[in-house]
């Protein structure tokens, strides 16, 4: 707002501009699920819309965005109407402001109250049905009172259980979103397969819970955590904090940071500890959710149109920093897309320095309109990747200068590409060097062989000095060999010799999914491997065969399809023959499960603290190999947490909820007397 008091005219003009401003921002994000600007921007001209309705009352019109909640339903959904509105909840940006809520709250109630506070997980509200005991429905929140029919989508998200505890009819309400980690991971394969990317892990979510495929959905890796009931009748609570209790009581994920403070200022502290942990959470907060604790002091305080008078949501301030675009750097991936990285002047944001940050495409530089020179203001997504939010034009200096795109691969210098409707340039020559060292990077990766000791720069000289000029000849490679490159002397050359001689054992998912097929990630190599039991036989099968699968599509169906056609393609699989490769399955096939006798079968496993004889990765393959689930987070649905030494929370958390906690060498025990 601006310092001096609006005349009714000007603010009748402002008024006119914020409502078509916000709107469009509102379209953006709710109904597109890509903003073109960030929460913080919006929120600042939103509450200026507030402020100016709150001086000029008369210019409040139904249709402003201050009545409304949400967003449009979109067409392809069914809509659902809900029972009971769905509210969005009033923010508050300062300590000053979460002690006024504080004030008016004690006066109206004419009392101190208590507060349960809460994450503001950011995500997606959901509401979910349960008739009996059994869920029926799933929607979005909508606009509050209609939103959008997702049940099948919200079946494949794996925290939503299809049968409650208790066999009550109870309509729960939360927050779906997508961990920080799934969010990395998808943008990293969207940029790869050429698509736009998301913004940050809500759009994400949110995009992903859109989905007419519901098989698009469930590889997404989605997860929710639920907070309130539309109408508490079933449930026994009578406060907020019990209520969170007896919703995980009857099977519901719940987060286990909420606290109950007596008083503002115990509030205010769980806000700053909170502001501090953040980022180590594995998914994304935007702010703290404060609510009156018990349920009769809420019912006396009520509702406005929008929101809680019993709530407020803090927003945490942006983390965002100024720097200077220096140069624009074009890499190329394993899959021949080229993208163009800012180099920047280095700045802290958010616990960390930045130098670096994608731009992605060259749309997305279009779209920001980023120069050569240009002051811009960068965030962290998620959490943790750096991006360029916008350029400061009023900063912009004389000698800023447009980016140019490359027209040729500044490695291989063949032609640049786009392909089909992608915005990503590609280099399509298959023998680009830069392409062939990423693929050798993923090849010797953890998911992938596993080899240790090939650091990109190794693989880098070898590939330039010929030793190397595909992944099978890394099998050929002699411990003379390595030792001609720079500082590997007899010791580590041994050991990288030990370590790709040890790979060639792994069972072959690793292999397939080293293999780099697009779209072909490790979920679906493991898929793969476990049905048809060898790579000679997954090269024969017909698209028709594989997309039978469960969880396979067309696309990475054809993916596969089209690889094996390949020639070349078949040289390299006769030659990792030829150097001894394993390419079969050694993991258990589904009917051989069956037979399996093994305290680990079909029980949920937690591995946690650090392991003595196995790798993380080598106890979770044994367990799932004899029928085991392993997870990352200990609930009520584990059954066993194997604690290694220094094992922190998690133990802690099983010995809470009374979950068996093994040794190692327990662990190992069960393993060999397993068969
Ligand atoms: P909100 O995000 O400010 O808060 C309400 C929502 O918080 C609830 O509906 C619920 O989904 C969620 N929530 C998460 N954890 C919760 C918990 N523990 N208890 C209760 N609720 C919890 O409100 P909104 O209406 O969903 O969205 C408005 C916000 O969206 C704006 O403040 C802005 O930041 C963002 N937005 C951004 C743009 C843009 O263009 N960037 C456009 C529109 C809206």
């Amino acid at each position: 707002m601006e310092d001096r008091p609006l005349t009714l005219g000007a603010a009748t003009e402002r008024v006119k501009q914020l409502r078509a401003d916000l709107t469009k921002y509102a379209h953006e994000y709710y109904v597109d699920d890509t903003p073109t600007v960030e929460d913080y921007v919006y929120d600042k001209l939103y509450q200026e819309l507030v402020d100016i309705e709150a001086a000029f009352p008369d210019l409040i019109t139904s249709d402003s965005p201050t009545q409304r909640v949400g967003g449009k339903v979109l067409e392809g959904f069914d809509k659902v109407t809900h029972d009971v509105q769905m509210y969005s909840l009033n923010d508050g940006f300062s300590k000053e402001e979460i002690y006024a809520f504080d004030e008016r709250v004690q006066k109206l109630a004419g009392r101190q109250v208590s507060y349960c506070c809460e994450l503001k997980i950011d995500g997606l509200a959901i509401s979910l049905k349960y008739e009996d005991g059994v869920f029926v429905q799933g929607a979005t929140r909508g606009d509050g009172t209609v939103g959008e029919n997702i049940t099948e989508n919200l079946k494949t998200v794996k925290s939503i259980p299809l049968q409650l505890e208790r066999p009550i009819s109870i309509e729960v309400r939360g927050e779906c979103y997508m961990p920080k980690k799934s969010f990395v991971n998808l943008n990293k394969e969207r940029e790869e397969a050429g698509q736009d990317i998301f913004a940050n892990p809500r759009n994400a979510a949110a995009g992903s819970l859109r989905q007419l495929d519901s098989s698009i959905t469930a590889k997404r890796n989605l997860s929710t955590f639920l907070y309130t009931v539309a109408d508490f009748g079933p449930m026994q609570a009578q406060t907020q904090f019990d209520a969170l209790e007896e919703l995980a009581e009857i099977g519901l994920k719940t987060n286990p940071e909420r606290t109950l403070c007596k008083d503002i200022d115990e509030v205010w502290a769980y806000i700053e500890a909170y502001h501090e942990k953040r980022e180590q959470l594995p998914y994304e907060i935007d702010g703290i959710v404060i609510k009156v604790n018990d349920f009769a002091t809420q019912d006396e305080l009520g509702f406005t149109v929008k929101a809680p008078r019993w709530a407020i949501a803090y927003k945490f301030p942006p983390e965002e920093a100024e720097t200077v675009i220096e140069d624009i750097e074009w890499t190329i991936g394993r899959t021949g897309v080229v993208t163009p990285t800012a180099v920047m002047t280095p700045v802290r944001v958010a616990g960390t320095t930045v130098a670096r940050a994608s731009l992605h495409n060259v749309d997305f530089i279009n779209m920001k309109g980023i120069r050569l020179r240009d002051h811009v203001i960068i965030y962290k997504a998620g959490d943790i990747i750096p991006e360029v939010s916008q350029v400061l034009l009023d900063k912009r200096p004389a000698d800023s200068e447009e980016f140019q795109a490359p027209t040729h691969c500044p490695v291989c210098d063949s032609e640049l590409v786009h392909l089909d409707e992608e915005v990503a340039l590609r280099c399509i020559n298959p023998k680009c060097p830069a392409q062939i060292k990423e693929g050798l990077s993923h090849f010797v990766s953890r998911n992938a062989m596993n080899i240790d000791g090939l650091g990109p720069r190794v693989l880098e000289q070898m590939f330039d000095k010929e030793l190397v000029a595909d992944v099978a000849d890394l099998y050929f490679l002699t411990e003379e060999q390595l030792m001609t490159l720079d500082k590997i002397k007899e010791k580590s050359a041994h050991n990288i010799y030990t370590a790709i001689a040890a790979s060639k054992d792994n069972s072959v998912e690793r292999l397939i999914f080293g293999l780099g097929i697009r779209h072909v990630g490790s979920k679906a190599a493991k898929v793969l491997a476990e049905h048809f039991g060898d790579l000679g036989t997954i090269a024969k099968a017909t698209k028709e065969e594989i997309v039978a699968l469960d969880s396979i599509g067309e696309i990475i169906a054809d993916s596969l399809v089209t690889y094996f056609e390949n020639e070349e393609v078949h040289e390299l699989m006769a030659e990792f023959e030829k150097a001894g490769v394993n390419l079969a399955y050694k993991g258990l096939r589904a009917s051989q499960l069956d037979a399996v006798e093994s305290p680990f079968k079909d029980k949920t496993v937690v591995l946690t603290g650090k392991l003595e004889k196995y790798t993380r990765e080598e106890a979770k393959e044994k367990i799932e190999n004899l029928g085991g689930k392993v997870t990352g987070s200990v609930s009520k649905k584990t059954d066993i947490v194997v604690a290694g030494a220094e094992a922190g929370s998690k133990l802690t958390k099983a010995e809470n909820l009374g979950v068996a906690v093994w040794t190692e060498d327990q662990m190992i025990t069960a393993i060999e007397d397993s068969h």
